[in-house]
């Protein structure tokens, strides 16, 4: 039996429905599942209970502007807060603003796409994903982790820094909406923050994630029990042939999960 924390769907960058999301985590045996989409929650409005022998736990995962990879996943938030989606909303137009700013470094590098051609509707929240997709399709890459790595990141042509919350803002953010702030995916932004100093800000850490060593997890798990924080499992899936596919990663484990039934069962 295993516990995914951290999954995005076609609410987001995801490539899988809410629906089609859920039946592969119950067919890969998962029972704790939360859907985390990029500041977004509308994910949630297309739940029903058909959920027998899976228990799902609200979540989102909101980008900030400190880092591109500072990203805070919130558990246990209350869906169907007006101020949450207010936040939320403003944040998925400023995405859009950076997607315009991006697409017009790419014509001026001769790659000439526009918002249109993205696969996106009004409730998704749109992302550098959606135009290494479109990139792929025309053949400047083969995958959408290439396509990043050649335009897309830091330092290469079409790059442009996020526009998110700081880090404050989306945690104060995660706190109003009634949930717990988890640090997602520390490994990625070993070297740019100290871990250690970064998560007491938090409520929690993501330990178990597919690209930690098994170095990393140790001195998470350590950190996390000095400090009294929550341990989180989560595989960051996109969906099948995204390079981020992998749905049965962790199996719970509730010693290891530290402070974990905080955020099965809710305050
Ligand atoms: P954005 O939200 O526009 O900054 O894009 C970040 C999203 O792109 C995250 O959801 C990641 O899952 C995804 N992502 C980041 N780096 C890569 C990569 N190298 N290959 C594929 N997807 C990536
Ligand atoms: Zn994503
Ligand atoms: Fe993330
Ligand atoms: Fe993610």
């Amino acid at each position: 039996m295993y516990i995914n924390l951290h999954t995005h769907s076609v609410f987001s960058d995801g490539i899988l429905g809410i629906k089609e999301l859920i039946s592969e985590a119950k067919k890969r045996n998962v029972i704790y599942l939360s859907i985390t989409d990029h500041d977004t929650v509308n994910g949630y409005r297309d739940l029903n209970s058909e959920l027998n022998g899976i228990h799902i736990i609200n979540g989102v995962e909101i980008s900030t502007r400190n880092h591109d990879y500072l990203h805070i996943l919130g558990y246990g938030i209350d869906v169907f807060s007006s101020s949450l989606e207010v936040k939320l909303k403003l944040w998925r137009e400023r995405r859009l603003e950076r997607v315009s700013q991006i697409i017009d470094k790419l014509k001026k590098i001769g790659i000439d796409i526009s918002l249109d051609d993205l696969d996106v509707s009004l409730l998704t929240t749109i992302g550098r994903p959606h135009i290494a997709d479109v990139l792929v399709k025309r053949g400047y890459g083969s995958t959408r982790n290439d396509v990043f790595y050649k335009y897309l990141v830091e330092g290469k042509p079409a790059y442009v820094s996020p526009m998110g919350p700081d880090l404050k803002e989306a945690i104060e953010t995660i706190k109003d909406a009634g949930g717990f702030t988890i640090l997602a995916h520390p490994g990625s932004i070993e070297g740019a923050f100290d871990i250690e100093e970064l998560v007491r800000n938090f409520d929690g850490i993501e330990v178990f994630y597919p690209a930690h060593t098994s170095s990393m997890i140790k001195r998470y798990l350590s950190i996390a029990k000095k400090y009294n924080l929550i341990v989180t499992a989560g595989t960051d899936y996109h969906g099948p042939g995204t390079t981020r596919d992998l749905m049965d990663y962790y199996i719970f484990d509730k010693e290891e999960l530290l402070n974990i039934e905080r955020v099965i069962n809710g305050r």
